[in-house]
């Protein structure tokens, strides 16, 4: 068997290797502060295990707050990480309290001189803050299923090997330890501290680089302007194939725009866009599809209507637009649209259809605006 120096030289390896990688994705996405904060975990662990391996057999109270408060420091910005990567929240006080208390717990009763109980206490200190990370991941496990829960699985075998190790040294029972504690217990939480850094880190980094990916292709679908989908994202989503049946296209153009540019200028057409944006989200259901296809052109899909209840919507849209102008630092820039909706039919795709909700959207125009026009059948028209 590997003895337990050796075993903690090479969790130094790991966790410092595993520093280095997170320092180098955090520099690419400084936004990211959880790679930081898991890297400097990281860093605190390999002070910790640089400090413990300068023991040379003593075991005393200098080194044990000289090694383990850097080791309890370092599993608080691991859950610190934890709790950042999962929640998305900012917060730092449910950390910095649980890191007090336990610098606070392990170091006074270390000085008091029972070590038993102080190692004890650390590794139960180990356990929370490792075990709270794994809560963490589990309550945000639906971000990406399969790793989140390996994840957790790692998370809690690892505290389960460090409240081992507080379960052997109460069994035990000794108040005073004269060296490290040396048992099964120890080895157990040595291998798992390996597996579980190297695996956590590998799983870590590669959810995060998922989470980049998402990102990417978020904005790459995302009207900036209005946070609708944008024209390539609506095609991806409905150029293959035929839409289904009585899946409904509402095509809408905003009535005189130029106008309002050239008279009122760009920021308040911007003004325009973002609201009628904001009018159509609030018009449609959750299930429907919503994009901004061109400068001020608007479309949306929804499925399982008829022509009367897609035009009572495209209606609805229209007249909330017409009643609540967009406004911009206290003035007001009222605006009209026109629409032209359409009904998939059989076998139609969605090209056809959105050219036939364009057609009617037209003619809305010619009518004379700020109205709402359907598009007649194929076999009609
Ligand atoms: P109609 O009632 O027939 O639709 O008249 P219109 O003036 O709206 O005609 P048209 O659709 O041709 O005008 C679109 C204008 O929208 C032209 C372009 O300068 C402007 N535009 C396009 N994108 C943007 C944008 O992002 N912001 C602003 N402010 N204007 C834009
Ligand atoms: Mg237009
Ligand atoms: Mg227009």
């Amino acid at each position: 068997m590997i003895d337990n120096a050796t075993l903690l030289i090479a969790i130094a390896f790991s966790s410092a290797a595993l520093m280095i990688a997170l320092l180098i994705s955090w520099l690419n996405a400084r936004e990211d502060n959880y790679l930081m904060s898991w890297a400097a975990g990281m860093a605190f662990v390999v002070v910790a295990l640089a400090v413990l391996g300068l023991r040379d057999g003593r075991y005393d109270t200098a080194l044990q707050i000289g090694a383990f408060s850097p080791l309890l420091s370092g599993m608080a910005l691991i859950h610190l990480g934890s709790f950042q990567f999962a929640t998305a929240s900012q917060r730092r006080t449910p950390t910095l309290l649980l890191w007090l208390a336990a610098m606070f717990s392990t170091n006074l009763t270390f000085v008091l001189g029972w070590s038993g109980p102080a190692t004890a206490l650390l590794n139960i200190w180990c356990a929370v803050f490792i075990a709270l990370s794994g809560r963490y991941f589990w309550q945000a496990r639906r971000e990406s299923p399969l790793q989140m829960i390996v994840s957790v699985v790692l998370f809690g075998l690892t505290s389960l090997s460090f409240l081992a190790c507080a379960i052997a040294l109460v069994v035990e029972g000794n108040l005073v330890l004269s060296a490290p504690p040396n048992n099964w217990a120890e080895r157990f939480n040595s291998i798992m501290a390996i597996i579980g850094l190297t695996g956590l880190g590998a799983l870590g980094l590669t959810l995060n680089q998922s989470r980049v990916t998402r990102r990417h292709r978020d904005e790459a679908q995302t009207d900036a302007m209005t946070g609708l989908l944008n024209r390539r994202a609506l095609f991806d989503r409905f150029s293959l194939g035929e839409l289904p049946e009585q899946t409904a296209v509402l095509m809408f153009d905003i009535d005189h725009f130029k106008q309002i540019n050239d008279q009122q200028g760009h920021g308040a057409g911007d003004a325009v866009i973002q609201h009628f944006g904001n009018i159509m989200q609030r018009g449609v259901r959750k299930n429907d599809v919503i994009a901004r296809i061109g400068g001020e052109e608007f479309c949306a899909v929804l499925p399982k209507m008829s022509i009367e209840e897609a035009r009572a919507i495209a209606e609805r849209i229209r007249e909330d637009f017409d009643q609540h102008p967009a406004r911009l630092l206290a003035e007001s820039f009222p605006a009209t649209v026109s629409a032209g909706v359409a009904i998939a039919m059989a076998g139609e795709t969605f090209s056809v259809v959105l050219n036939r909700a364009d057609t009617a959207l037209y003619k809305a125009k010619r009518q004379g605006r700020n109205r709402v026009a359907g598009s007649l059948a194929r076999s009609v028209a």
